[in-house]
């Protein structure tokens, strides 16, 4: 029995990569430092690995920004616009990676950086290859097998790890028409076949081809190509062995074909699909062995060595010792570094401490694991295992976790808390007699500039530099300068800016029972940015009201519309780290009943407009569409039993950003918000034609400028989206607002673009009323 990790966190214990390619690219270290600086958190990755036990250590896990731009570049799948970047005077190659991945302005250039995407249903970030017809592909460096050959230096025989061919075909984009992507496998597998060849030339033994793509659905060509391709590079390679990864969900209907293919190992995640062990097992060729993805990879709680052991167990039963590996169930990149930085008691209790594993400790466990299944543990073994079966213990049993009165709320939910006490058409007709919006009313996604200022005031706060009522004026002068400022412009329905706001997930779990932060918890979410999480660990309950101080205060300064601004159930779930002891839908109904009681004390304070905002209900979407009802049905119940308690003169509305409707256009309807604001702007409003064709019934607001980009459009640019909005749309239903936040922009550009937009909707107004007299 081995163990394997599949990849290790490269972002550095205290974000030394964020740091050094950051102050690079503000031009404040050199080159050799950022080197160095990769080199460093390389070999400290391995050495942790090597410390722990782990048998098959991978390399070419680390990346300067992003692994799926590192074998773009590898492969020389560099498009024509960085050519230039490449001839530049001075510039190395990690400039042209650089380029790819954020763009070029310089030396009188001005190109654009590649697109982004998540990473299947994770919060990373990767930078999608862009593929042309007749698309060639050959080595451009030797990044893998320089890593390879570093860890050599050190006595660490690593297992390097490859995106598999196919994967990575399916994770770009034709960027031309007439042609397949698939097809361009002829052209990329001599790479391949000239990567391993110098592997093996270096005495390298196991390789990874991470394949996720199995874990989706697959039409018969792909299939196909899988089998094609993998039965090619065997016979190429019959010396190298082949470790074939799956993750994120289950293998399912590929079963038969993962199994199939001539690999030595086959990885399947367990944590996130244990129902597809049996069934593997049923398939698997007899000379394969089954790698055990046990410890999760994408969460932070300890394993529960108990529940491992017996699958393990029943595992080496049926194949034998020497056929069962124990890993994590993906790469290890979801998770943050290690927990020994989380010193800081007030911020991560005790308590919860014990109860959770970070990568190091993760790699720790796997490793635990193989020796308490094996059969001498020693007795510092079974310690560990004692250890682990008292913080099982203590969790499922602690008083943190458990809140009587919250299950038992949960348990008298009924059809009727998720749904508003009349429909769409009865509800306008009184909010409109109670709010009396003009046509193409104009309102905020809720986000003000959050200047260096304001987050000056909240640091300084935390180091006890302001008091709390100092901080509390300071954020009172910017709310009332912002509301006194919409007024001036003449927006309809004004916001109070969420200047109190660090983030829009963790504002509301600081308030919130049950959830838990980290001083430290980080985890890479694109190139250098990072995000941190907070842990919701036990039952949740709202102790007190958590917006309406503010909201109330910025109504009390104006005589028009206040919008209250919330956070939705899905989207504080999607982006939290979850509990895994109760399932996911269970979290999220618990989190909308306490935005329901935030949404239900807005209104009794007086605030009759009310946004929850769910930006990530499309990204909780599972991988395989078979699984798309049931989440979707559990994710619009939460939403409605966040939005149901009101009036009907209430108007509630509902944001989402970076989303393509065309799939759940009805499960959008459904959410039932009186108003919805999506990004559009830009497609030029192709996102509103889904909404369009499937005459969505409630009121809309296609955003009409991009907060992206600090460019400010004019009006008239605005007016023309308006009217191709107004095409498909019929007037009644319309709100002209920006596509999203404005959090990130700075205030001249804020202003300017704003002042621009109410003057595109007085435009639209005019003109109607033109065509009725
Ligand atoms: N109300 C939030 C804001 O304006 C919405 C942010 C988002 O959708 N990502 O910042
Ligand atoms: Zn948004």
């Amino acid at each position: 029995m081995l163990t394997q990790n599949l990849g290790y966190p490269r972002i550095g214990s205290q974000r030394e990569l964020k740091k050094v390619c950051e102050n690079y690219w503000a031009g404040k270290t050199a080159y050799s430092n950022v080197l160095q600086v990769g080199k460093n958190i390389r070999h400290e990755n391995w050495q942790i690995q090597k410390d722990a036990g782990i048998d098959l250590i991978p390399s070419n896990d680390f990346s300067f920004y992003d692994h799926v731009l590192d074998h773009s570049l590898m492969f020389s799948a560099i498009p024509q616009r960085y050519y230039d970047v490449i001839h530049s005077k001075g510039n190395t190659e990690l400039d042209l990676y650089f380029a790819m991945a954020r763009g070029y302005q310089k030396d009188g250039l001005d190109i654009t950086a590649m697109e982004m995407t998540k990473w299947f249903d994770t919060n990373y970030h990767y930078i999608v290859p862009e593929f042309y017809k007749d698309q060639q592909f050959k080595l451009f460096n030797t990044k893998i097998i320089d890593e390879f050959y570093e860890a050599k230096q050190l006595g660490i025989i690593t297992k390097p790890v490859l995106i598999g061919p196919i994967t990575y075909l399916l994770l770009g984009k034709e960027k031309q028409i007439g042609f397949d992507k698939i097809d361009l496998i002829k052209n990329l597998l001599p790479v391949y076949v000239d990567i391993l060849k110098k592997l093996q030339d270096l005495k390298a033994e196991w390789i990874q081809f991470d394949e996720p793509f199995l874990a989706l659905d697959l039409d018969e060509k792909t299939q196909q190509v899988y089998r094609d391709t993998y039965k090619y590079l065997r016979k190429t390679f019959p010396q190298l062995k082949f470790v074939l990864s799956t993750y994120f969900d289950r293998l399912g209907n590929n079963t038969e074909l993962a199994t199939s293919l001539p690999v030595d190992a086959l990885h399947i995640d367990l944590v996130r699909s244990p129902q597809q062990l049996n069934e593997v097992i049923t398939h698997l060729h007899a000379d394969t062995i089954l790698s055990l993805g046990l410890v999760d990879g994408r969460n932070i709680w300890k394993n529960d060595f108990e529940a491992s052991l017996a699958i393990i167990k029943k595992v080496k039963e049926k194949l034998g010792d020497e056929r069962v590996w124990i890993a994590p169930s993906c790469s290890l990149i979801h998770s943050p570094c290690d927990l020994k930085n989380e010193t800081n008691e007030t911020v991560l209790i005790p308590e919860i401490k014990q109860w959770l594993a970070f990568a190091k400790q993760k790699v720790s466990e796997i490793v635990t694991l193989k020796h308490l299944a094996g059969e001498n543990s020693g007795v510092s073994h079974q310690y560990q295992l004692a250890e682990n079966q008292y913080a099982n213990i203590t969790r499922r049993n602690s008083t943190l976790i458990h809140n009587p009165a919250v299950k038992d709320r949960l348990s008298k939910i009924t059809k009727a808390d998720a749904s508003r006490l009349n429909t769409f058409p009865v509800r306008k007709q009184l909010q409109q007699r109670l709010l009396n919006l003009p046509l193409f009313a104009t309102t905020t996604i809720g986000s003000f500039p959050q200047t260096k200022e304001v987050r000056s005031w909240r640091a300084q706060l935390k180091k006890g530099d302001i008091t709390e009522a100092e901080y509390n004026k300071l954020i009172e002068e910017e709310t009332q300068k912002a509301v006194k400022w919409q007024e001036k412009i003449d927006l309809d329905v004004l916001v109070h800016g969420e200047f109190e706001r660090n983030d829009m997930v963790e504002y509301f779990g600081e308030q919130l029972a049950g959830f838990t932060f980290t001083a430290n918890g980080w985890v890479q979410s694109y190139g250098t940015r990072c995000v941190k999480p907070p842990i919701i660990y036990g039952d949740i309950s709202r102790p007190e009201a958590m917006t309406v101080k503010w909201s109330a205060y910025a109504q009390s300064l104006t005589d028009k519309w206040m919008k209250g601004m919330l956070t939705g159930p899905v989207t504080i779930l999607q982006w939290s780290f979850v509990r895994n002891d109760q399932p996911r839908s269970e979290t999220c109904t618990q989190i909308a009943l306490a935005i329901r009681d935030e949404v239900v004390d807005l209104e009794t304070a007086g605030i009759k407009i009310i946004q929850i905002d769910e930006p990530a209900i499309r990204e909780g979407l599972p991988l395989r569409k078979q699984d798309w009802a049931a989440y979707l049905d559990w994710a619009v119940k939460a939403f409605r039993i966040s939005a149901s308690g009101v009036q009907d003169d209430t108007q509630i509305h509902t944001h989402m950003c970076y989303s393509e409707f065309n799939d759940i256009i009805q499960n959008i309807a459904d959410m039932d918000a009186d108003v919805i604001t999506i990004e559009t702007s830009r497609s030029q409003m192709e996102l509103l034609d889904v909404f369009a064709d499937f005459k969505y019934p409630n009121e809309i607001g296609p955003g009409v400028y991009d907060i992206h980009s600090p460019r400010v459009p004019n009006s008239a640019e605005m007016v023309d989206l308006l009217k191709k909005a107004k095409a498909v749309i019929p007037d009644q239903q319309l709100w002209v607002n920006p596509d999203c936040g404005l959090k990130t922009r700075g205030w001249d550009e804020t202003k300017r673009a704003l002042i621009e937009m109410v003057s595109a909707a007085k435009e639209m107004r005019a003109a109607v009323t033109e065509t009725i007299s």
